[in-house]
């Protein structure tokens, strides 16, 4: 049989990074079985659901690489569908037309919880406060309606829910894959509403049907509805469908161990391509964010998809660690492709220079990428590492530059500026040779020669070293740079 999983986003909101995760656990399952992804839409709350929010679920899927092998099903397309498995459960007896109105059942928990209140008055008997206590749990025990072995309806037209008849004894026991077996006695389950009694579907019965439909045989999801399942599981049984196997990952606390909300950073997944982590890096935190593969740290979506197993997911909730995050985009950053990584970075340097910057300069950032893109653990940051290549930093020279730039230090760099015109070929290595040339024939050390050098062409900004440097500026830009701050001194007197 093939494998098929499928990731089930309600669009009320963006691409939760738990919802990411999710997605990502169904592709990799699906693959490794080499199987179908699906997603499915879960459009049918009206009120909540935006095209802004598809479009964010698709958008994030889309950098996240995590493709679905069939065009998205859109859960309110099938409501006739719904309708029809709600009528075909009644006829095989597993449901039944309910006429309990919602004010009756509002009535009913207010009862309920008015004999709570009253069992806790003080001067009651014992036996006079465990009959309240009695009549409150009655009361508000999970519902199960007069209706369920028939009953005439109050009037011809009176309106009805459709409502599954809950299991009358036997427990419903789960061999969930992450969890366990996990069981919930009969008695906590309600006769749960299938139609509502504006004739449209629940979610709990849409759910199932086009999970059935679409062919899922593993439903992979978040724990927060492992409840639920007890209440679908009925709905298969009813339905006489086989029942698909389930996995409930725990969901992803914040680095203080509390639930993760706003208040522990972004949440949404697009927000960390808009913060400069790259996609795969996404993939390989968030992969390793509740599953593990020996003490494995890094994995591309193709070397996830070839090892993926269901019983490495872990039980117990995972932690956000955006320090480990970084340390992972890291390692893309330096395992990506040169080409592609100038291309990610082009937005960045825009912003860091404040202007568009000219293709000579992206000539001398491609030529630099190499040696640096170990200078950032994200796109801004290593952005920001190349500023001493279209800015010399001349006139904001932090005070050591500016110590590097006076006195004697000034004939130093006279004097390598006429060593370094001359050289033959302008590559790193040929320039490293004359430095150290100019020093040994002057009995100076790389100590003494190195700073004024490095403040004329940097300005005190961060760079790597200095033969490297001047070759990616250029013959050209470094005698400029170096003949400022010699005009300046000369201006100046120095
Ligand atoms: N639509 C549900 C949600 O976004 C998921 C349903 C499911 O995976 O079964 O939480």
């Amino acid at each position: 049989m093939t494998t098929i999983t499928r990731f089930a986003p309600s669009p009320t909101g963006m691409l939760h990074i738990g919802g990411a995760r999710t997605a990502l656990f169904n592709y990799l399952f699906a693959r490794r079985n080499h199987g179908q992804f699906l997603l499915r839409i879960e459009d049918t709350d009206k009120a909540r659901s935006t095209q802004a929010a598809v479009d964010a679920i698709l958008d994030g899927m889309d950098w996240l690489g995590l493709k679905p092998d069939q065009e998205p099903v859109f859960q309110s397309r099938q409501s006739d569908r719904h309708v029809a498995c709600a009528m075909e459960l009644i006829e095989k007896g597993a449901a039944f037309r309910c006429y309990v109105t919602s004010e009756e059942l509002q009535h009913r928990r207010e009862r309920g919880e008015a004999a709570r209140a009253s069992a806790k008055q003080e001067g009651l008997s014992e036996s006079e406060k465990s009959a309240r206590f009695k009549e409150a749990e009655e009361l508000l025990a999970p519902f199960r309606s007069p209706y369920r072995d028939g009953g005439t309806p109050p009037s011809p037209d009176a309106p009805f829910t459709v409502r599954l008849r809950a299991p009358d004894q036997t427990d419903i026991v789960l061999q969930d894959q992450v969890q366990g077996t996990v069981k919930v006695a009969a008695n906590e389950i309600d006769d749960l509403v299938l139609l509502r009694a504006d004739g449209s579907p629940t979610y709990m019965l849409a759910v199932v049907v086009d999970d059935h439909d679409m062919g899922v045989t593993h439903v992979i999801r978040g724990d927060d509805h492992l409840r639920n399942t007890f209440r679908q599981i009925p709905i298969y049984q009813g339905m006489g469908w086989p029942v698909p196997s389930f996995s409930h990952v725990p969901m992803i606390h914040g680095d203080d161990g509390a639930k993760l909300s706003k208040r522990h950073g972004a949440l949404s997944t697009t927000a960390y391509r808009d913060m400069g982590y790259l996609p795969e890096a996404l993939n390989a935190y968030l992969l390793r964010l509740g599953w593990s593969h020996g003490d494995r740290e890094i994995f591309t979506l193709d070397e996830a998809a070839e090892v993926f197993s269901l019983d490495a997911i872990n039980k117990s909730p995972a932690r956000l660690d955006l320090a480990k995050l970084n340390d992972v985009n890291a390692h893309f950053i330096r395992a990506c492709d040169p080409e592609r990584l100038l291309n990610l970075l082009r937005p960045w340097l825009v912003e860091a220079a404040g202007h568009d910057l000219s293709d000579d300069i992206y000539k001398k950032i491609a030529l630099a990428l190499p040696t640096m893109k170990d200078r950032g653990q994200t796109l801004p940051e290593l952005a920001e590492a190349f500023r001493f290549l279209w800015t010399s930093n001349a006139d904001n020279l932090n005070k050591k530059a500016r110590k590097s730039l006076s006195g004697d230090k000034i004939s130093t760099l006279a004097e390598l500026r006429e060593i370094i015109a001359i050289v033959p070929e302008w590559r790193d290595t040929a320039l490293q040779h004359a430095l150290e040339s100019y020093c040994s024939s002057n009995e100076l050390s790389f100590g003494q020669v190195g700073p004024p050098v490095r403040a004329a062409l940097t300005g005190g900004l961060p760079a790597p070293d200095l033969a490297p440097v001047m070759e990616w500026l250029g013959r050209d830009e470094t005698l400029t740079r170096i003949d400022f701050h010699l005009a300046r001194a000369e201006m100046q007197g120095e």
